[in-house]
């Protein structure tokens, strides 16, 4: 362009503006030359008109009617924002070079969502050169290939221009706009990059090495924890035009949904993570069914988004506000009981939530904006991110404590109860021995009882039976005699009925005391046969010397007169019939015994109170 062209250009649009005074009186001009370093933000330039029908062309906004219709002057703010809306907007900004030469400005839309952007330069003899580019168009729209929507324009030597920017987006309509120098702009793009691949290296290296925590420790935390960041870093990358230049470049439908389809499942995401880390099934279970169903509800809530946008988005933004706000609270309540996680939880959740409130401030211009305030929103998601991880390490932790104290205590439990058995084996032992003790003097109480005759003390009808065959068989072997004798008191029924039964019982006693007294030889054996009747066996003696101790004994029982006043004696008296013999094989005790009876029999039949030999 030779000089005398350019200056016919600028007084053409000299005469332009003069021309059409009333657009431009109220604009405020932006002076290009001023920049250096830092860029400057465009909201308080623009002039602004809202087209609610979505008809208005390049044309007919520069007709006087409409143009006049613009509103200039905005207030000061880092963006304009518009919100959801069915209107486009049209931005108009006047820049001025005052130098005698071209200069290169950049102008940013710092705001990946935005539908549809037309962009409308000036170029010679007042007319325009357009662009439409926008998160719905092919990434390859993009003057600039940025995650944000860049267009370098050129301002003539001395000249003033104005360009016009049509918005229209069924995501709502945000536009902060800044103007840079390239070498500036190029130098924070730059570092724009650096901070955007810091952050999702971090969150690739998270998701791998959680990943393969999960393979070593099979705790699905981590599996949680992994699906969490994903989402958020999906959302994010979503939200800040990265998935859109590097991922997925032409799908219309998909540009406008991926972003609230990316928060409805990091919501449904958070909720599984937080339900299984703050143990809401225990702590609070009532509300850990809400939490099940909500994160269910996320994952297949985007679907409504395919049936239509517009209609849901509204509500949709709404119900992940509340559902923040019950996660919040839920970890509140949590950490409120005491519940160790529940304080990384919510410590991690307030840094992602001072991230978000910082972003928004020095989105609404009350933070200067810088690559932190910018990016605080990322900064608390990487924040939160290592939080929940050394929580997970925490986790960790307190399981292999609680690991290492049950088994303390198992062991402890173990040896005591080594302990206790030893004692009680000893006690068991003692007692035993004492049992059998108590066991053999009971036994030999029975024994004595059993062979004892209860009323005199001397041996009982069993014990008489046992020895007699004992002495039989002894006698039989070595072939001496045995004698037997048996003892029958006289008239002892009209004794008891005269002096009554315990007079009899005393009787009796006297009797065995007086048999026991004179039958004392060894080996000799005095027993109660039953009723009044008593025994006495004799081993070796013969019938005489049998007969003889016989008659001792009723000379001494005679001797001893106890009364009898029913007896033609006056006292009482016995009859005893004695038998001997040598046993041999082929007889059996019951010879002598009988033998025995019949002498008594005798005894009684010649008068009583007398002793009898049994024939031979
Ligand atoms: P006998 O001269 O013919 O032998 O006449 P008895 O009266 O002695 O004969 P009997 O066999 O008819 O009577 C035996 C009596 O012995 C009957 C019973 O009252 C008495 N008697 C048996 N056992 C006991 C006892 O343990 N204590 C007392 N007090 N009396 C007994
Ligand atoms: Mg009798
Ligand atoms: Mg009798």
């Amino acid at each position: 362009m030779n000089r005398k062209r350019r200056h016919l250009t600028f007084l053409l649009l000299l005469g332009l503006q003069l021309l059409t005074p009333a657009i431009f009186a109220a604009d405020t001009v932006l002076d290009a030359n001023r920049l250096d370093q830092s860029p400057v933000s465009l909201i308080q330039y623009f002039a602004v008109l809202e087209d609610p029908g979505r008809t208005l062309t390049l044309d007919d906004i520069q007709k006087p009617d409409v143009a006049d219709r613009f509103k200039a002057g905005q207030a000061s703010a880092v963006s304009l924002n518009f919100g959801y809306t069915d209107s486009a907007y049209w931005l108009r900004l006047t820049l001025r070079n005052t130098n005698n030469h071209p200069i290169e400005r950049m102008l940013e839309i710092g705001y990946a969502r935005l539908g549809t952007i037309q962009f409308h330069q000036p170029v010679a003899n007042g007319a325009y050169q357009s662009l439409t580019t926008g998160s719905v168009m092919p990434f390859a729209t993009r003057p600039l290939k940025n995650r944000y929507f860049v267009f370098p324009v050129t301002l003539p030597a001395d000249s003033e221009q104005v360009y016009y920017l049509r918005f229209q987006s069924k995501t709502p309509i945000v536009i902060p706009a800044r103007l840079w120098e390239p070498p500036a702009f190029h130098a924070y793009e730059r570092n724009d990059y650096i901070g955007q691949a810091w952050y999702f290296g971090m969150v690739t290296a998270m998701v791998l090495f959680n990943l393969l925590l999960f393979v070593a420790l099979r705790d699905v935390i981590y599996l949680l924890y992994v699906n969490f960041v994903t989402c958020t870093a999906f959302s994010i990358a979503s939200q800040n035009g990265l998935f859109k230049e590097f991922l997925w470049h032409n799908s219309p439908l998909w540009s406008v949904t991926s972003t609230v389809t990316g928060y409805s499942l990091t919501l449904a995401a958070l909720l599984a993570f937080a339900r299984y880390m703050l143990n809401t099934g225990k702590v609070i279970p009532a509300f850990d069914r809400l939490l099940k169903f909500l994160s269910v509800f996320f994952l297949i809530f985007p679907i409504v988004f395919v049936i239509s946008f517009q209609t849901f988005v509204k509500f949709a933004v709404l119900l992940y506000g509340v559902t923040l706000m019950l996660i919040i609270g839920i970890a509140l309540y949590c950490a409120f009981k005491r519940q160790r996680s529940a304080y990384f939880f919510a410590g991690a959740f307030a840094l992602f939530c001072i991230g978000g409130v910082i972003g928004i401030m020095a989105a609404l211009g009350a933070l200067p904006t810088n690559i932190f305030t910018i990016n605080a929103w990322q900064f608390g998601s990487a924040m939160e991110m290592l939080l929940l991880a050394f929580a997970l390490a925490d986790r960790f932790n307190i399981i292999r404590r609680e690991k290492e104290k049950a088994q303390r205590e198992a062991l402890e439990a173990q040896q005591l109860l080594v302990i206790n058995l030893k004692s009680s084996e000893h006690v068991l032992e003692a007692r035993v021995a004492e049992r059998t003790a108590e066991l053999q003097i009971l036994n030999r109480k029975l024994e004595a009882l059993s062979a004892t005759d209860g009323l005199t003390g001397i041996a009982n009808r069993r014990h008489f039976d046992e020895t007699l065959t004992s002495e039989w068989n002894r006698s039989e072997r070595v072939g001496q005699p045995l004698a037997l004798a048996i003892l029958d008191v006289d008239w002892f029924k009209k004794y008891n009925d005269h002096y009554g039964h315990q007079q009899g019982d005393e009787c009796l006693r006297n009797i065995a005391g007086i048999l026991v007294a004179n039958i004392c030889r060894t080996g000799d054996f005095v027993a109660r046969y039953g009723g009044e009747e008593f025994v006495f066996i004799a081993p070796t003696a013969d019938g005489a010397i049998a007969l003889n101790m016989a008659r001792r004994i009723c000379a001494a029982l005679q001797a001893l007169g106890l009364p009898h006043d029913m007896s033609e004696f006056g006292r009482v008296t016995a009859s005893i019939g004695v038998a001997a013999i040598v046993p041999r094989a082929g007889l059996s005790p019951d010879v002598l015994v009988k033998a025995a009876d019949e002498a008594l029999y005798c005894a009684k039949k010649q008068g009583r109170n007398r002793a009898v030999l049994a024939s031979q």
